[in-house]
């Protein structure tokens, strides 16, 4: 039987009407707007000044702190400003402005297509080169990647997951990687595991996305006969149930263990990285390549031209939608992510980040929400939840203001994953009043720990 996560969890249709595009190069934009903080943790501190000529490849920020990670230039040319710019929520962040001339790398990186396989022992000068990378998670949390793979003392790694389910509804970025960069997903998933010191990992893919699964199995026969470091990598069919590409779900679907409320999936040895990590970390270690670019499934059946493009970070949105032919009449809304939890965009002329993994358009139609009716005690919501919360409670309590009520009932741990409005006959927009409850939650836990600390 294929594995998938025990508790809750929905199965929407899929979607994913952009799965036989291959990834395509998006030329180069003539401006880029490159972010100070597009990451989890501080953000970047500049390291250029207006009227800099930069190359591809050149830090231009460095870590603003512990968890920061390095940002670079996606082009060549001039920086033109460092100021404020609307990201796509609409809110101010610092940028860096970067005038496009030419397409000079920097040098020490490699672009060809050669595959490199041989995998150097020395793991703290593979951490520095993920760290120097500005490697951070890119299947969401955007969490700086050297300070995963650092578990802290005492904090022993038995498993690495690789998560390449891609469980939201039409996104495909990750499965065309899969296909396209295969090898060097593999590569980078053996250099994973060796720098955690694990002797298993499992690319945990599911079973919609056959495809990926035979080629993955074909990549590691074939990589198996090059060097041992590829023993002890496996693929894991489970099963297409949304949200299965969940850092907890994925453990509980994989290695049959429960991430406690608070706890992190190292407290029950595991770590989870995403396809298109394990790539930047092959492309840091292996070519010297930072995240300069990466994929973004561009989608939604009134768009009129599906895509999966390597997009250079820092690209305008509108940049992109006018290579695919223009924004439709009938988009009522556009998404960054997927229809489940990705965040509605506010901005057409914001910038990409490393983590932006898709555009997808919707029309009034798809977005039309049904008016919202009494609660009819049905339960489904509480179901549906993955995290085993009580969603209908959490809706009454955060409606009522009740903060110390809701921590008692976890609304912590909830992953926003939107199974429970998903679920809901009543059409109660139980996300949308459980979100802000839940920060508000998390604001006031900080708090107290900080307070406790100062003591
Ligand atoms: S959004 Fe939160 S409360 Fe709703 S199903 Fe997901 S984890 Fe549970
Ligand atoms: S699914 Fe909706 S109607 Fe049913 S219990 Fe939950 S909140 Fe109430």
């Amino acid at each position: 039987m294929t594995r998938t996560f025990s508790m809750g969890g929905v199965h929407p249709s899929d979607s994913k009407i952009s799965r036989g595009c291959a990834i395509e190069v998006l030329p180069t934009p003539p401006t880029v707007y490159i972010q100070l903080s597009q990451h989890i943790g501080a953000p970047a501190k500049p390291l250029v000044a207006v009227g800099d000529s930069v190359k591809v490849g050149q830090p231009i920020a460095e870590p603003g702190g512990f968890v920061s990670a390095y940002i670079h230039s996606s082009v060549s040319g001039k920086v033109k400003s460092i100021a404020p710019r609307k990201d796509l929520a609409g809110n101010n962040q610092m940028c860096i402005e970067i005038t496009v001339e030419g397409d000079e790398w920097m040098e020490g990186i490699d672009t060809s297509d050669t595959l490199i396989t041989d995998i150097i022992d020395d793991n703290k000068a593979i951490l520095d080169k993920i760290r120097l990378g500005g490697v951070v998670g890119l299947g969401g949390a955007t969490f700086p990647t050297h300070v995963k793979l650092s578990p802290p003392p005492g904090k022993k790694c038995e498993m690495l997951i690789i998560n390449g389910c891609e469980c939201e509804p039409y996104l495909t970025s990750d499965f065309r990687t899969l296909l396209e960069k295969g090898e060097q997903v593999v590569v980078g998933t053996a250099i994973i595991k060796q720098v955690l010191g694990v002797d298993k990992a499992t690319i945990g893919i599911e079973d919609n996305k056959p495809e990926a699964i035979a080629h993955i199995n074909e990549v590691l026969a074939s990589l198996r006969k090059v060097s041992p470091k590829f023993e002890g990598i496996e693929v894991m069919s489970l099963m297409k149930k949304y949200p299965e590409g969940g850092e907890k779900q994925l453990i509980d679907a994989v290695m049959g263990r429960q991430v406690a409320s608070g706890g992190l999936p190292i407290d029950v040895g595991a770590v989870v990285q995403n396809v298109a990590t394990a790539l930047a970390v092959y492309d840091a270690v292996q070519k010297n390549k930072p995240i300069i670019d990466n994929s973004v499934t561009v989608t939604g059946e009134c768009f009129p031209r599906q895509a999966n493009l390597l997009v250079r970070v820092g690209t305008p949105l509108s940049y992109i939608v006018d290579y695919l032919g223009g924004m439709p009449a009938d988009a009522a809304k556009v998404i960054s992510g997927g229809p489940m939890m990705g965040r509605a965009i506010a901005n057409m002329d914001a910038a990409t980040l490393k983590g932006t993994s898709a555009l997808l358009f919707l029309t009034e139609k798809q977005t039309r929400r049904e008016p919202e009716g009494p609660c009819i005690r049905c339960g489904k919501c509480a179901q549906a939840c993955p995290m085993g919360l009580e969603p209908f409670l959490l809706n009454r309590l955060a409606r009522a203001g009740k903060v110390e009520e809701l921590e008692d009932n976890a609304v912590q741990d909830c992953i926003e994953c939107g199974c429970c409005l998903y679920s809901c006959p009543a059409h109660i927009p139980l996300l949308d009043i459980i979100r802000p409850a839940k920060g508000q939650v998390i604001g006031l836990i900080r708090a107290r720990k900080a307070a406790q600390a100062a003591k």
